[in-house]
């Protein structure tokens, strides 16, 4: 018996991240990996947005911040939620964290007690589940298939509620799946919904500009959701900000004010240079990052007709995010070059052993029959994992 808590020992290591290692330990062995395992867009930082935190440093932000970010960011997070989202929030009802990760993970905290249900349309984010259950909140997996596009139906969603459902957890645009949840889905989920009061929703709009349909619906604005809904977005996937680690609610004041308490326990502030940047991404318009997401909308497309032409992937088309997230269920029971493929964690090493491509396998997103390719890699990348993909099935 090791030493370490229950809680940690019963946790999973981040599939995705754990994945991104083993890539980074076959490359340092000399390995030619094509890495497509992780969620981070390969764009650089708009320049705009460098000089706003180089400006930060020479200006002396290096004191703590507010635990819940500066007033003035609240502000431009407060527009930037009423410009894109139609949704008014006032300043005490934003929290700012260290990525939205951490925005999840405090909603975890602060709303879940020992046993409550938390209802997750599967596949979800691969974190969805650990932060729940670190929590001591139950997740629910809620699978769909590609038939309803990965999306949830109200049917599914009604019969999955019991008297212990504390939350639903969702992101649209979906990371692994691409689904965009429209207007008419939402009012769907809505309607389930409003007949018990006690549910409340953490809406995961981290995607929300990486969208090929153009059209993004936040659940916070849709009859009645308002005050039950915690809308979770964040920098690192709309203006190629990972690093900077700056997420943010928008949501109830008194989820806020729990959410500040527990911060201020555990990590204060965000850091203050990311968060005078983010002001800067925030307040600039949507069209200063249009060239990322026509750039995303050109791979998606090239890698649909690609993976399209091999046989036994079946894909669904995804209308935002940078991910695709084929079924490959068809390989499971056959040997490929002597390999038996079981199940999608078996395909995926099988391409990163023998197509030296990283992918990561859909079972982390509560979905055995798929895996998960990220797209934002260059063309040339993209060509060449594909081309290996096709060779090595
Ligand atoms: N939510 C979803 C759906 C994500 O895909 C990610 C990142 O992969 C996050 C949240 C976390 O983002 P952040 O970098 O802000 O912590």
């Amino acid at each position: 018996k090791n030493h370490l808590s229950d809680r940690i020992n019963s946790m999973s290591t981040s599939a995705t991240l754990a994945m991104a290692a083993k890539a980074r330990e076959l490359k340092s062995e000399g390995k030619d990996i094509i890495g497509l395992s992780l969620g981070e867009p390969d764009f650089n930082i708009p320049d705009f947005i460098k000089e706003a935190a180089k400006q930060a440093i020479d200006q002396n932000y290096s004191s703590y911040s507010p635990v819940d970010g500066y007033a003035d960011l609240k502000q431009s997070i407060a527009n930037k939620f009423k410009r894109d989202n139609g949704l008014t929030y006032g300043l005490n009802q934003i929290v700012v964290s260290t990525g939205a990760k951490q925005s999840l993970a405090n909603i975890a905290m602060v709303m879940l007690n020992d046993g409550d249900e938390v209802i997750l349309p599967a596949p979800y984010w691969v974190s969805y589940s650990d932060i729940v259950k670190l929590a001591e909140g139950v997740p629910v997996e809620v699978p769909t298939s590609i038939d309803t596009d990965f999306k949830m139906t109200p049917e599914q969603l009604e019969k999955a509620i019991t008297p212990k459902t504390k939350m639903i957890w969702f992101s649209s645009p979906c990371n692994p799946s691409g689904s965009v949840y429209n207007q008419e889905e939402l009012e769907g989920l809505a309607t389930v919904l409003r007949k018990h009061p006690n549910i409340f929703i953490v809406s995961d709009e981290i995607y929300e500009h990486i969208n090929f349909i153009g059209g993004h619906v936040s659940i916070a604005n849709i009859d009645g959701m308002y005050d039950r809904t915690i809308t979770v977005n964040g920098v690192s996937k709309a203006f190629a900000m990972t690093g900077w680690r700056i997420g943010y609610i928008g949501g109830p004041e008194w989820i806020a004010k729990a959410c500040n308490k527990f911060q201020g326990q555990i990590t204060s502030g965000a850091n203050a240079i990311a968060q005078r940047a983010t002001i800067a991404a925030l307040d600039a318009p949507i069209s200063s990052i249009k060239f990322m997401i026509d750039e995303f909308h050109k791979r998606r497309d090239l890698v649909l007709e690609l993976l399209g032409e091999i046989k036994g992937f079946n894909l669904n088309v995804p209308e935002g995010a940078f991910y695709v997230f084929p079924d490959i269920s068809s390989f499971f029971g056959k040997t490929l070059n002597g390999t038996l493929i079981n199940n999608a964690s078996d395909f995926a090493l099988y391409l990163l052993e023998k197509a030296n491509v990283a992918t990561v396998t859909g079972e982390a997103f509560g979905n055995a029959n798929c895996i998960r390719i990220s797209y934002a890699a260059s063309e040339k990348e993209l060509r060449e994992a594909i081309a290996r993909i096709k060779a090595v099935v």
